[in-house]
């Protein structure tokens, strides 16, 4: 039977979660419509509920509505409620319950790309809510120490209070740097969105093993070649794998199964 499932956001045309679903579907033989379907702003429990009514199985969200599905839900996980934010809705039996999965698919393509996270150092530049939704995560997977920066350093301060309790987690301001050099650096912020840089120094990546953007487009980020040019050999990647990983996520709550997700990544580069 065919079986409805959508990302919902505003606006939502350029999203490549429908492809990547079906993508999955096929690696199953599963039978998944998945739409992407624009809500409207300040009428997405409404709106939502609608979808529900018609038989809609499970939903992805995004930009602005996480907040928005964390509160419609009826039972929220552990790391939705401490990201503050939900991107996986599963309904059933009349309930709903919300999940995020963006924590899981950073953690995942940084084991593909990097190998294990015991006892590593992050950095996390950045303290929006994609940050936020991956401290929880990094802990849980084994990371001995993160280091938040951010450019209004009181959301940074107020991040590493929240998490405090998880793990050993401090926050230091943009342009300072770590006393050692850490072994992962990931940007967090929407900074390379409009080809900018987050405010970093140089100086942070001596000696840094691996820089991860959070953001991903066809050409390198301007903040992956700034890490390049600041430490040679250093190696890079950009946010899809974290995309499909956070989507694998999403499929495996909703159907039970893990899809091959290195697959599905090589098939979204240009
Ligand atoms: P938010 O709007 O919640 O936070 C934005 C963050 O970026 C803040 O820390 C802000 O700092 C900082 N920032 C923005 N512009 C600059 C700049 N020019 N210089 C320095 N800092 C800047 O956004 P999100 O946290 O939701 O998203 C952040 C990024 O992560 C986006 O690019 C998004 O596309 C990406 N993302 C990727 C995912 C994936 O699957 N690959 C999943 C989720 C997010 P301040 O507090 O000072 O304003």
């Amino acid at each position: 039977m065919l079986q409805r499932y959508a990302v919902l956001g505003n606006p939502i045309k350029h999203s490549r979660s429908p492809q990547i679903h079906q993508l999955f579907a096929t690696q199953f033989g599963h039978q998944l419509q998945y739409d992407a379907i624009e809500l409207p702003i300040g009428r997405f429990s409404e709106s939502l509920r609608d979808l529900v009514e018609q038989g809609l199985k499970g939903a992805n969200v995004t930009v602005p509505f996480k907040q928005d599905a964390l509160a419609f839900a009826d039972a929220q996980t552990e790391r939705a409620r401490l990201a503050g934010a939900a991107n996986t809705l599963v309904f059933e039996e009349g309930r709903t319950l919300a999940d995020n999965t963006d924590g899981a698919g950073l953690v995942s393509d940084l084991q593909r790309l990097y190998g294990a996270l015991s006892d590593t150092h992050v950095v996390l530049i950045g303290a929006g809510g994609a940050a936020r939704g991956v401290v929880l995560p990094l802990f849980n997977a084994g990371v001995g120490k993160i280091t938040l920066m951010n450019r209004t350093l009181e959301r940074a301060y107020e991040l590493a209070d929240m998490f405090a309790e998880h793990g050993d987690i401090c926050a230091i301001s943009i342009n300072a740097v770590t006393e050692k050099p850490a072994d992962i650096i990931v940007n967090c912020t929407s900074s390379s969105l409009h080809g900018e840089l987050p405010g970093v120094s140089a100086e942070l990546f001596r000696g840094v093993a691996f820089a991860y953007d959070m953001f991903y487009s066809d050409d390198k980020t301007t903040f992956l070649l700034f890490a390049e040019d600041a430490q040679p050999n250093i190696r890079t990647a950009d946010g899809i794998g974290m995309l499909v990983g956070q989507a694998a996520e999403s499929y495996r709550l909703w159907w039970g199964v893990e899809p091959d997700v290195a697959k599905v990544i090589e098939s979204l580069r240009p």
